[in-house]
């Protein structure tokens, strides 16, 4: 389903006290402004149950950042998406370049976790984006066609329908540089293009994700194919985050 939306990725930041003071934060900036966009938090999963409890009296939901490929058993360590779901959570992040390129994701890996995540009614959330020099290359198109192709190869349609994609251009995460206005349309337009080739609709949630900030929200927001944003670093100031919201 096509609908406007903002998430917050917090990557591995905050402890148990200043989670906390942040989803309080979030809280009061949602009552002073609040937001019609569909907003959601993805904290470090240690913090979902401390968020979902935050979240009954807010207007925000909550995610986690990843979740097992795997259904319960013997993997240490790992958080499964029935486990993720039992606690209140309605999204999860798959696929983040983080996780590609630190630990290593395949493709498969990322198939199998939205299958477990769609299993459990988790929304997932499928990170896509280029290097700086797949960009620089100009191949950027095809390596992004790419990514889509390898995970949509091995998932059913209606399962397709149920993604959320995030384009996030691996340059502009966490380095004050944000793709323009135009590039980011350019990569969204394609995507929602191959979308509709595969399943016949393209009625589907497509995100920017990339130093988003309140400054350049609205210009980004604007563009036919971007719905709303995944945010990194400026969702952990909620004067930032609720401002980013509003910016449609
Ligand atoms: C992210 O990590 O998903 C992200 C978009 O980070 P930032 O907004 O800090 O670039």
């Amino acid at each position: 389903m096509r609908r406007s939306l903002v998430l917050g990725n917090w990557k591995q930041n905050t402890t148990k006290s200043t989670a906390l003071e942040l989803l309080t934060d979030l809280s009061k900036e949602l009552n002073d402004n609040p937001t019609k966009t569909e907003l959601g938090v993805i904290p470090p999963a240690l913090v979902v149950q401390m968020a979902v409890e935050q979240c009954q009296n807010s207007a925000f939901e909550v995610g986690v950042q990843n979740v097992s490929s795997t259904n319960a058993g013997a993997f240490t360590g790992e958080v499964g998406a029935d486990m993720v779901a039992s606690m209140g959570a309605k999204y999860a992040l798959v696929g983040h370049s983080e996780r590609r390129e630190y630990f290593k994701e395949s493709a498969d890996d990322l198939a199998n976790k939205i299958v477990r995540c769609l299993e459990h009614d988790l929304l997932p959330v499928y990170c896509i984006g280029e290097q700086l020099e797949v960009r620089q290359s100009g191949d950027y198109l095809a390596f992004i066609k790419n990514q889509l192709e390898e995970v949509f190869s091995q998932l059913q349609p209606e399962q397709i329908t149920n993604l959320v994609i995030a384009y996030e251009p691996v340059w502009a995460i966490g380095t004050g540089e944000t793709a323009s206005a135009e590039q980011a349309q350019e990569v969204h337009a394609m995507i929602r293009q191959l979308v509709h080739a595969k399943i016949g609709t393209d009625n589907i949630t497509i995100l920017y994700g990339g130093s988003c900030k309140p400054s350049n929200a609205k210009e980004l927001f604007s563009q036919p194919d971007i719905d709303g944003g995944l945010i990194g670093g400026a969702s952990l100031n909620a004067k930032d985050f609720v401002a980013i919201a509003n910016s449609f």
